[in-house]
Order: C-alpha cells, then structure tokens, then sequence
C-alpha cells in the first residue's frame, strides 16, 4: 500500500485539493522530501521536470505559511518562488494557486516583458507568495516595490538553469536581501556553474534528493520516460516510428497493435506487427519482414514480443507502460542486444505517471520523466536519422476459396508474398481478421483507418504543459567541493560570471549528489526508485 500525502503530514485540506485534480499517491521526490520540508527543513532537489518537484516544494511551502497565517503586508511577501522563465514561473502558479485558494493565501507571478504596473499594484495589495523571473524581481526590489526583509520561504526552481542564463548573479543579489534562517529550496539539475556556491552559501543542512545515474537494466540501454498530453501521443508514435533503424513499438492489446501497424504504414512509415491472433505463418513473414528492414516498426503485444530474436534493434517505445515490471524488462531487452546500444522510451501521459514510477520503481531503475513536444531536441535524437517516407499502397484483396480456410488470424503478407501486392512498404500490414477462419474483411482496414488506438485517459494534473528542456547530455556532476560555506555573506558576488552561450545543459542525473562533499553534512533523503534515503 502506497503512502498518503496525509501520512506524510499534508494537511488534509491541501491533500483533498491534490485528490480533486486526481493526485493521490505522491511521487518519490515528494514522499523523500516532504517530512522534511514540512517540518521548515532544507532541502536540495534533482529537479528533473516531471518529477513531481513543483508539488514538492509548493506544498510544504504553503502548508507551513497556513499553518503560522499573518495579516498580509504590502511589499513584503512571505514566501517566494524563483523560476528562470515565463513559462516556468505560470506553470508553477497553475501548481500553488488552488493550493494557495484553499488557505486564504495570495499569490501573483511577476516577469519582464509585459507592463510593470499590475505587478506593482498587486505587492501594494499584498500578496503572501511571490512566483518571479529573476530579472523583473530584481528591478521592483530596486524599485522598493518588493521587500523581501520579512521573507520566510525560498525556493529556487531549476537553478542550473539560471546559471546558463547567466541569472546567477543576480540571483544571489535576491537572495542575499532575504533574511538568514530562513526555509530554502533549491531545485537543479546539475551543481555546476556556480550552482554548487549558491547551494553551499544559502542551505543549511539540506535533506538532499539524490539522483544517480539511471541503472539500465541492461547497462547499455538508455531509458527515457517522455509524458505526453494525451492529446499529442498519436502524434508522438508517429514521429518516434519514423527513424531509419528497427524499432520496436509495444501496445497492450492484439487489436491495437494491429490498427498501429496499418496507421504507421498508412503513415508513411512500413510497420508489421506481431500479436497472439496471427497465425504462425503470418508471424514468421511479418517477422521476416522486420529483420530484412523492409519494414522499420514491428508493433507487438508483450507475449508476442518474448520470442522475438531481431538483432539490430535500436529503439523500444513503450506505447502503453507495461502491466508490470517484467514486461518492462522483456520488452526493454529486445533492444541493446549483444551489447549494442539501445534506447528505450516509455511514452506516459500525465494521468499514468503514477502507475510508471511504481513500475520503473519495482524494475529498479532510475529514469527522469521528460516532458516533450513533438519538437523537442530530445526527441529527434531518439528518433535519429528519419527515414524516407514510403507511400501507402492499399493491399490488394485476396481472392479465397471459401473451400479452404485460411488458419484464424492469418495476416497480410509483409513482403508482398501470398496476397499479391501486400507488402511492408504499402501493403496492408496488419490487416489479418481476427479468429473466424482468418477471412480478412474491409472493416478491419476501415477500422485501421480510423486511429483507433484506445486514448489515453484524461489528463489529471492540473499543469499545462511546458516545453521540454531538451537532450540530457549525460554529465556526471562534479561535486566534491571543500570550501566552506560563507552563508549569509552579502553583496560580494564571487559568482564566475556564467556563460550563457553554454548550449548543452546537463540533465545530469546526479546533480544533488554532487553535494554530498559539502562540509554541511547533508542529509539524504531516498526512494528506491530515485536513489535516495
Ligand atoms: P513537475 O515535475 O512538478 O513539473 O510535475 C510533473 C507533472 O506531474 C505535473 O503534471 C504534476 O501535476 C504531476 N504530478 C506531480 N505530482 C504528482 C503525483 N504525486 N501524482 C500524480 N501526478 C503528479
């Protein structure tokens, strides 16, 4: 039995306001934390996006402001959220609004970019929580239109990167006005950049969250989790099928696979597919189809999948998650054979993170949740070198003698064999009837037609989807850093100065534990699943 939000000290009003948007079971980054940082405690997070890291810090954030309530002040906020952009700074306010409503408290977002005066005319209301950019912050502060002297929460949001936005400066200069003692948060992918002298000069004794490099289960693969809105997710196959190399596609059900491969190949790109309701013969040529490359997708069903022995395999997509964690791993070893590289790529939508995290959980891997768009750098380096299209040629129905029936489930010919002008790059892939002595009917290829592949289920999470940070350069986080901490020291700000042109942000997967040589003696904090406690 997975751990409530309640048991871990949520209020329960604030946990009734995650259970209306559907979010019942915190996420390990949460349930790592949350003792802690309910309690005033530090904390230094790994900050991937689609951790949960929004939820992690906004609770505790408001639940101890409800717990202590104060009148509200013009200028003085009582808890501040740094964001390095726009769209950042709105999501996270999408994440602490409803919570923020059923405390009583006020929140606003400031940035650059747009009229200064709303903003001003909010601090001069008074407002409890302030979610910034730095850049806008800095210039009302210097306006006395924000006084953080009576700060009592910080929380610093995708610090990393800041510093590669060259904000780390003036990062320092905000935080160098809050009072000291004060609760800190600090959320980054990486300790580079001067991010590891923000983290040993403003935290105190934090609980750390701590990432290590994912384990693959077959150390050669990559895994990738991207979270998709369910709207976007046929989309994202289609894109994720188009590589030049083999890739195998894996769906829960016989009848989804077979409409995916014909929608694939409809699309452009020649997929088979591979299901308990094809006959042997229908199997073997469709496999064969596959291992000659005349057909670059093999859409399959988990049974089916076991058998599979296709070399060259350099992509495994998740299309629905896996039931449990053996089919993640059988699944997963179809690709990285004899030692080759492979990649791996579950495709989540927000209402089953949950359901993936126990599941990576259970197969004891470490895998960040990316959020991505169709565009998103990450994504086009798993895809590769995208492949020609391959125009649909109907198939050409056969002609049956109804004397002679054909084994139930037999499937079209992926080579353009039996069934003349079938074929991978056109033909009717998948188009086998199902049971019923194997007829192949037109309502199975109109039905193809007709995307039928089950969508997924409503978003739950509140947020709105933000671009994705792009390709995690694997980087391995420096750490072991042995000066001591000047906390609280002001103004000078012995910041190197950032490089901004720096392009490839690190979505190291050990950026906390880089922190683990700081002379503070951080506490670690752990979930099996993210490598902590
Ligand atoms: P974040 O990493 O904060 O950007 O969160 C990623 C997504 O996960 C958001 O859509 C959240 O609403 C959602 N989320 C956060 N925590 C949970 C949870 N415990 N259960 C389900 N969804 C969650």
């Amino acid at each position: 039995m997975s751990v409530t939000f309640s048991a871990l000290g949520v209020p329960e009003n604030l946990a009734n306001v995650l259970s209306e948007s559907g979010i019942e079971t915190p996420f390990p980054i949460q349930e790592a934390t949350l003792p802690s940082t309910l309690a005033g405690g530090d904390v230094l997070g790994r900050g991937q996006t689609g951790s949960g890291k929004t939820l992690a810090f906004s609770l505790p954030l408001v639940a101890r402001l409800a717990q202590r309530p104060q009148r509200r002040k013009a200028r003085f906020p009582r808890a501040l959220i740094m964001a390095p952009t726009r769209e950042l700074a709105t999501q996270i306010a999408k994440t602490v609004d409803p919570l923020a409503k059923a405390t009583g408290l006020r929140t606003t977002v400031i940035y650059g970019g747009v009229a200064q005066s709303r903003q001003e005319k909010a601090m001069n209301d008074g407002v409890d929580i302030v979610i910034a950019c730095p850049g806008r912050l800095d210039d009302l502060i210097k306006q006395k239109i924000v006084d953080l002297s009576q700060l009592e929460i910080s929380v610093l949001d995708e610090a990393d990167h800041m510093a590669d936005m060259g904000f780390l400066p003036v990062v320092r200069r905000i935080m160098d006005r809050m009072p000291t003692g004060i609760q800190h948060m600090l959320f980054s992918a990486t300790l580079d950049n001067g991010v590891d002298k923000v983290v040993k000069r403003y935290l105190s004794n934090p609980t750390i969250h701590s990432v290590d490099a994912p384990e693959a289960a077959v150390n050669t693969m990559e895994h990738h989790v991207f979270v998709v809105p369910s709207d976007d997710k046929k989309e994202l196959i289609r894109v994720l099928a188009q590589g030049t190399a083999r890739r195998i596609m894996f769906m829960r059900t016989k009848h989804h696979a077979k409409k995916m491969a014909v929608t694939l190949s409809k699309a452009g790109v020649p997929a088979v597919d591979l299901h308990g309701n094809l006959s042997q013969n229908a199997r073997d040529r469709n496999l064969a189809a596959f291992a000659s490359g005349e057909a670059k997708v093999l859409v399959a069903t988990d049974v089916a999948a076991r058998g599979v022995h296709v070399d060259g395999v350099e992509l495994v997509v998740h299309i629905d998650p896996p039931a449990e964690h053996k089919a993640y791993t059988h699944r997963s070893g179809r690709t990285a054979r004899a030692g080759s590289d492979g990649t791996v790529v579950t495709i989540c939508t927000p209402d089953q993170q949950g359901d993936v995290v126990s599941l990576l959980k259970q197969a004891g891997l470490k895998v960040p949740f990316e959020k991505v768009s169709l565009d998103s750098p990450v994504v086009a380096k798993v895809v590769g070198e995208v492949a020609e299209h391959v125009p649909y040629v109907a198939p050409v129905q056969q002609k049956r003698n109804p004397a002679k029936k054909k084994p139930a489930g037999e499937t079209s010919n992926a080579r353009g064999g039996r069934g003349g002008g079938r074929n991978a790059r056109g033909g009717k892939p998948a188009g086998e009837a199902q049971g019923r002595g194997g007829d192949r009917r037109r309502s199975d290829r109109s039905g193809a037609s007709n995307q039928s592949e089950r969508p997924a289920r409503e978003s739950r999470g509140a947020n709105a989807e933000r671009p994705s940070r792009g390709a995690n350069s694997e980087r391995p986080s420096r750490g072991a850093n042995t000066e001591r901490p000047s906390r609280g020291a002001r103004g000078a700000n012995a910041d190197r100065p950032t490089n901004s042109s720096r392009s490839a942000r690190s979505g190291g997967r050990n950026a906390a534990g880089a922190a683990g040589g700081r002379s503070r003696g951080p506490r670690r904090a752990s979930s099996p699943a993210t490598g902590g406690r």
